[in-house]
């Protein structure tokens, strides 16, 4: 099973965490820990891990550090990364600032495009 690693950011305080993924069996990935970066984070995210097929929630995810609410991960259309998602229904992206609806009802994914 593969593992990765994620850096989303909270959709209110617009810092950076982590999360670290597991490949499921069925295909997609289930995010299962998110945890407060250190100041010397020193993974690159440019890896080119394609994190396709969809994002499951953890039965034991935590959620957010940063935000009460943010229990799910959302993928920005517009700058395609990622930040927490509190399922209110929309998101204002913690990267690029872009403000949308989410799509679908897979648990932390989606995200209209904006392009
Ligand atoms: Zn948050
Ligand atoms: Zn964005």
């Amino acid at each position: 099973m593969k593992a990765g690693v994620i850096y989303p950011r909270c959709s209110v305080t617009k810092k950076e965490f982590g999360v670290a993924l597991e490949e499921r069996e069925q295909g997609g990935w289930t995010f299962v820990r998110a945890y407060q970066l250190g100041s010397s984070r020193s993974i690159s995210q440019d890896d080119d891990t394609q994190y396709t097929g969809g994002l499951y929630r953890g039965p034991d995810y935590n959620g957010c550090p940063f935000c009460q609410g943010g229990i799910g991960l959302v993928l920005c259309g517009k700058c395609h990364q990622f930040s927490c998602y509190d399922k209110s229904g929309s998101f204002t992206c913690g990267h690029c600032g872009h403000h949308s609806q989410v799509e679908g009802t897979i648990e932390g994914f989606g995200g209209s495009g904006g392009n």
